[in-house]
This record gives C-alpha cells, structure tokens and sequence, in this order.
C-alpha cells in the first residue's frame, strides 16, 4: 500500500468517543479474490458485537487480521487508539515491525473452534503459561489470577486435568480462561461452540453471557447460532461479500431485516 494512501489516516484515535476497535476502508484479497472489500467497522468499549452471514463473506478474515495473523492490502485497523497493523514513524504510517505488532496483539484474546489447548498441560497450567511466559508475571500472581478465571467458568474442581480428561465444552472454557489470563482489552470468538455436542453448548454460552457487561471488556464473535446471538449482541453485522450489508441492534436486525440479502439469509438459517 502507497504511502499516499497511508497518510490519509490518523496516526491515532483519540478523544472520548474514540472506538475500541476500529477498521477504516479494510481491504483484504487472496490473489484475485477479494474477501473484505474496504470495510469500515467500529466497535465501542465495552460493546459486543456479533458478525453474522454466509460461509464465504468474510466473518473469520475479520477476527483474523484483528489477531494480525494475515497482512492487510489496503486501509488501516486500530486498536485502543493506536494503528495495529502500522506505526506511526516519522510522522506517517508504516507497516509495523515484530516488537510493535507483538505489543499490539497483547490487546486481542481469542477462542476458537477447536480449541487449541496445550495438551501436555492441565488446566490451570495453560492458563499460567501466558501471563508467565509473555507478560513477565510471577508465578504466584499468574495461578492467583487463574484460579478466579477457572472459577469464573466453573472449571475451578478440573484445574489440574490435562485437556484429553476434559468433555469438549469443558475444553472451550479452560479455552476462554486461558484468553482472559492475558486481560486482553478485546476478546474474539469464532465459531465457539460449532464443534460441541448440542448438550454442551449452553455451558459455554453461558460462560460468554456471564462476560458481557463486566470488565467493559469488548467483544466480536462470529457464530452462527442465531438465537444466541439475539439474546446476547448490542448489535449484529450481516456479512455479505466481504462488506457490512447491513447492522443493528438484535431486535431490529433479526425482527425487520431492511435489505433482501439480510431478509433471504435469516429465512434460510431459521
Ligand atoms: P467466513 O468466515 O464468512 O465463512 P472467511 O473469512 O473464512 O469466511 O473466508 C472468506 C473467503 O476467503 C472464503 O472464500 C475463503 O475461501 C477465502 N480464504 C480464507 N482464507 C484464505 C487463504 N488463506 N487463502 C485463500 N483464500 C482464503
């Protein structure tokens, strides 16, 4: 991306009604296909924000350049005020170098489908080994903190079960506290109860709701479970092509979808 293109953006957010997260003219193609086609999203402290829509339309691409696993083409994402994917050097914006970007990525929490456990460690040891190994925090400190984490997600009596003794909605809670251990400022959620048996669902779900409202902690899930999504979101995102086709608040969205893409979807995952 040109320097010119760069400089048209701010080197920073700030004031009071400065987003949390927010993508400015986003554009993200893989060779000639082009998957978020210069999105603009905001998400506010504190807010939830659910992204919902067709396979293909870019709702996991979102969440994964928020965890700056994937450079982006053209535009800018900002985190907490500052440039994620750019930084600021010498006035403009510059592609962001290791240390800048690691520094960064301490902001973003993630889960999952699959969760991705560490399996030689137990519970309580996955969720120490980040705040020990990246933050620097002592060990007493770190299983301080994640005991009241297990304990928050009902894990607490499983804390020293290694993931293979674990059911697959205990896995994705040991998963989210592991997340939190790290006190991100933004949490993300993909697809995390997809790969759960039906009778566990809820208990993650639950752990998700349990989230929402406390710590101001900002959230952005992609899930296909509609209802969850209706009950839990401050607003939803319908997907489409790799744009925001169309938002708002779960009432409104889900009740009187205004644009027939939204329309059609809803219809067909009812
Ligand atoms: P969604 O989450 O809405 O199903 P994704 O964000 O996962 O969609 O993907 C959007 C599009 O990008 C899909 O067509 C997918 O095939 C494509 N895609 C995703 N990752 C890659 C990749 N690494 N290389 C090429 N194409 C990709």
């Amino acid at each position: 991306m040109s320097q010119e293109t760069l400089s048209d953006f701010p080197l920073e957010l700030e004031g009071a009604d400065a987003p949390m997260v927010r993508f400015r003219q986003v554009t993200k193609r893989y060779g000639n296909l082009t998957v978020l086609d210069s999105l603009d999203l905001d998400v506010a402290e504190g807010e939830m924000v659910t992204i919902i829509g067709p396979s293909g339309s870019g709702k996991t691409t979102v969440l994964r350049m928020l965890m700056t696993l994937e450079t982006i083409n053209e535009g800018v994402i900002y985190v907490d005020g500052k440039p994620l994917t750019h930084m600021p050097r010498n006035g403009g914006l510059v592609p962001a170098d290791n240390r800048y970007l690691r520094k960064m990525r301490a902001n973003i929490g993630m889960c999952f489908q699959h969760f991705n456990l560490f399996p030689h460690m137990t519970a309580i040891e996955n969720c120490m080994e980040g705040p020990v190994h990246v933050l620097g925090l002592p060990k007493r400190e770190a299983r301080e903190r994640s005991e009241e984490l297990l304990e928050m997600v009902g894990m607490a009596d499983k804390r020293d079960q290694h993931p293979s003794r674990l059911s697959g909605g205990q896995q994705q809670r040991v998963a989210i506290a592991r997340a939190l251990a790290m006190r991100p400022k933004v949490m993300l959620f993909d697809e995390v109860t997809s790969a759960l048996d039906p009778e566990v669902i809820g208990e993650v779900t639950n752990v998700i709701r349990k989230l929402v409202g406390e710590h101001n902690l900002t959230m952005l899930m992609v899930t296909h479970q509609m209802g969850f999504a209706k009950d839990i979101s401050d607003r939803v995102c319908f997907f489409f092509g790799g744009r925001i086709e169309e938002q708002g608040k779960p009432a409104d969205l889900f009740g009187n979808p205004q644009r027939e893409r939204t329309q059609q979807f809803l219809s067909a995952v009812k």
